[in-house]
């Protein structure tokens, strides 16, 4: 997939998302807004029903005043004198019981003229008693006065939003799996791209670098087929030699892409012995020695004295450890400056390669010791290399039951330090897999 087809699938994928989270929100109002609504017709009905309820009381007893032909002694003059307010009361909650709203609320009944309260339960919102939605008038049952029947619910949102909770946090857990998964998958596909170009890189790389010797092999043949080469025996011995170094650079090229290949698949044994790490220190730095000279850089060592014999397989570490040396110098612009020390704790120890090159940007340092990896080096880009030198040396160091750190800051210089632990119990190929 082209990275613009790709990202264009991601353009289209994140406005779905978003759309549906959108949806989502949309529907949640419009849920808590409907619950509210629900909630407030019942409660309307509730309270005039309360209302329905005493005004029917009162005309029974009128009624029955009348049939007892009793004189209507009473003259209602006061609102208490057609509501009771314990009736008033069992009456409200009791049909709130029906509502399911057992508590949370306030109310009262109050004169509108001069917001005097008759009756009723209330104790911290007055004022939001007098303002609420709920409100009924009670002129049917008395008239003079305009009192009104209003109700105040304090938790009325809360309510509301409790009862809906359970679905809320349902369809978010959704969202968010589905917006895990989105990211995943993206990301997915953005690292087999990655990959698919740094195996394209590879390819690319390998075929360049094959290509060189075996032209060079090709050219050194065809001389040694003419005919006035052939009668001269330095000529024959000088293009045999190029033959001879050509190959073993070509052999050396097949043996590290092997090599990474084998240690992908773990497939790599070692071969562990005592080891006096100072002397095969020396033996790898000396072999660098005259390309360190030859541009015009140097190559410090600072060994610890007298270091414990190691356990190791010294053919791998030394490939480590050329490994780190030759791109300290690669990865120099001007001659390179490396130093390279060690030192001895009871736990450990400790190697550390320095120098003073281009340095590895905070970003690419999780990256550089990954397979086929190679930081896109701007002007540097004649640097040849596959990407598997630190993914190889990171491999036999942890193989060794080690590892390795790096330091670097851009344009300053890089610092690689390995540890390598004194005493390690060798893993299983099946242990080290699943680490
Ligand atoms: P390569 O064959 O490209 O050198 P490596 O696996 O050895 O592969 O290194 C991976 C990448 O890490 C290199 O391409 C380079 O960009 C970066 N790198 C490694 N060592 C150094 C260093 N000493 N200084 C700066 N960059 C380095």
């Amino acid at each position: 997939m082209t990275g613009k087809k790709l990202n264009i699938l991601v353009i289209t994928a994140l406005l779905s998302l978003l759309g549906v989270v959108v949806m989502q929100v949309y529907w949640v109002r419009n849920a808590v807004q409907l619950k509210e609504e629900q909630f407030n017709r019942s409660v309307g009905i509730a309270m005039k029903t309360v209302l329905n309820r005493i005004l029917e009381l009162n005309t029974d007893e009128a009624l029955r005043q009348i049939a007892r032909n009793e004189p209507c002694m009473d003259e209602k003059t006061d609102i208490s004198d057609v509501i009771s307010p314990r009736l008033l009361d069992s009456l409200i909650r009791m049909e709130f019981k029906c509502l399911k709203v057992t508590r949370g609320f306030e109310y009262a009944i109050y004169n509108k003229v001069n917001n005097r309260f008759a009756m009723g339960s209330f104790a911290t919102f007055r004022q939001e008693i007098l303002d609420s939605e709920y409100q009924q008038s009670v002129e049917a049952l008395f008239k003079p006065g305009s009192y009104y029947f209003s109700i105040y619910f304090p938790q009325k949102r809360s309510g509301v939003f409790m009862q809906l909770l359970g679905w809320m946090l349902l369809s978010a857990a959704f969202l968010l799996a589905m917006a895990a998964s989105f990211w995943l998958t993206i990301r997915t596909v953005y690292l087999q791209k990655k990959w698919s170009e740094m195996k394209t890189d590879f390819m690319n790389n390998m075929t360049h670098e094959f290509k060189t010797p075996i032209s060079t092999i090709a050219v050194a043949a065809e001389m040694l087929m003419k005919q006035e080469v052939n009668a001269d025996s330095s000529r024959i011995r000088k293009y045999a030699g190029v033959i001879l170094s050509e190959k073993n650079r070509l052999q050396n090229q097949v043996e590290q892409v092997l090599q990474s290949a084998m240690l992908e698949k773990g497939d790599i044994n070692l071969r562990f012995r005592e080891t006096d790490m100072n002397r095969l220190i020396l033996q790898i730095a000396d072999s660098f020695q005259f390309r360190v000279l030859e541009a015009k850089g140097s190559l410090q060592l600072s060994l610890a004295e007298n270091p414990p014999l190691m356990q190791l397989d010294r053919h791998h570490f030394a490939n480590v450890l050329a490994n780190l040396i030759d791109n300290a110098i690669k990865y120099s612009r001007e001659a390179p400056v490396i130093a390279l020390q060690t030192k001895v704790t009871p736990e450990a120890f400790i190697l550390e390669v320095s120098d003073k090159g281009i340095g590895i940007s905070k970003e690419n340092q999780k990256l550089v010791f990954k397979n086929l990896f190679r930081v896109h080096t701007g002007n540097l880009h004649n640097v040849k290399g596959f990407g598997i030198g630190l993914f190889y040396v990171k491999r036999i160091v942890e193989m060794h039951g080690g590892r390795i750190d790096l330091e670097s800051e851009v344009g300053q210089g890089t610092v690689f330090r390995l540890f390598l632990p004194r005493h390690f119990t060798l893993k299983t190929k099946a242990e080290y897999e699943n680490n």
